[in-house]
């Protein structure tokens, strides 16, 4: 059967995604109010109360914001490593969780799904990006990191779906007046984010006969445009024979389109019996 899979918000101020199989039915990452998930929930025909669970990659707000009154409130399933439920629980001191933890590195089952977590280079407690296999298709989550490490690379390369942080254009960074050099050195930092270019060359490297959808998410709204992005990015990659790769940029405000994994799959397949 296929599996669903949309983005409900991404970018530096929040992120959160939705994926749904037959048995399961996960959020991925919390950073947007809880009341801006549940709307987005609600636009796609789905409540948070018929959630499995919440998958976390790290502790920062723009990942978490609206964990304490969703997963708290409905006793969600809040899937996560021993670092960052510390943070979390530091950031949340009232709220009760039901943590499931994972150690990074390893993988687990969550319903019909199986889980892969992975370290990545990113100034947080213990940040992880993910590797989702479902029957359908594998979603990877490659957002807030530095640099691309081999690792990370080896790990996400079996996506058919990758969501890929594509923060900044770096002269848009420099030439920015609002933030702090502090802050800039942070961004462009090995433990910071992805430009532009370096998200462009990650996806080179991870590119492959079964990347479909690549989605350029965690965007600056200050420092990126979608359209700069998406330029970057498929520009490089119809360079290295990307050209079947679906590239599309994720906004913080509006949810991405719902995709269907599994469903073009299983129409090329079907096509030559016709
Ligand atoms: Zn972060
Ligand atoms: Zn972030």
């Amino acid at each position: 059967m296929p599996a669903l899979f949309t983005i409900l918000g991404s970018g530096s101020s929040g992120n959160c995604a939705y994926l749904e199989t037959d048995d399961t039915r996960l959020l991925i990452d919390a950073g947007l109010s809880a009341r801006q998930i549940r709307q987005r929930l609600l636009g796609i025909g789905r409540t948070p109360e018929n959630l499995s669970g919440i998958l976390i990659t790290h502790e920062h707000t723009d990942h978490i914001q609206g964990l304490a009154v969703l997963a708290a409130r409905l006793h969600l399933p809040v899937f996560c490593n021993r670092l960052t439920k510390e943070a979390i629980e530091l950031q949340f001191p009232e709220a009760r969780f039901d943590f499931r933890l994972f150690t990074t590195g390893t993988s687990f089952d969550l319903g019909d799904l199986s889980v892969d977590t992975f370290s990545v280079p990113h100034d947080a407690y213990d940040p992880v990006g993910f590797l989702v296999r479902t029957a359908a298709g594998n979603v990877g989550v490659l957002t807030d990191l530095g640099h691309a490490t081999r690792l990370v690379i080896e790990r996400v390369r079996a996506s058919h779906v990758l969501v890929l942080e594509s923060n900044h254009d770096v002269r848009m960074l420099q030439d920015d007046t609002k933030r702090p050099w502090a802050t800039k050195q942070r961004i462009l930092s090995r433990h910071g984010h992805l430009s532009n270019e370096a998200a462009a060359q990650v996806a080179g490297e991870i590119l492959s006969a079964e990347l479909q959808h690549l989605f350029l998410g965690h965007l600056s709204s200050d420092c990126n445009t979608p359209a700069l992005a998406r330029r970057v990015v498929a520009e490089h990659l119809a360079q290295r024979g990307g050209t079947h790769v679906a590239v599309q940029a994720a906004s913080p405000n509006v949810p991405l389109p719902t995709l269907i994994l599994g469903a073009t799959r299983a129409a090329a397949t079907a096509a030559p019996m016709e």
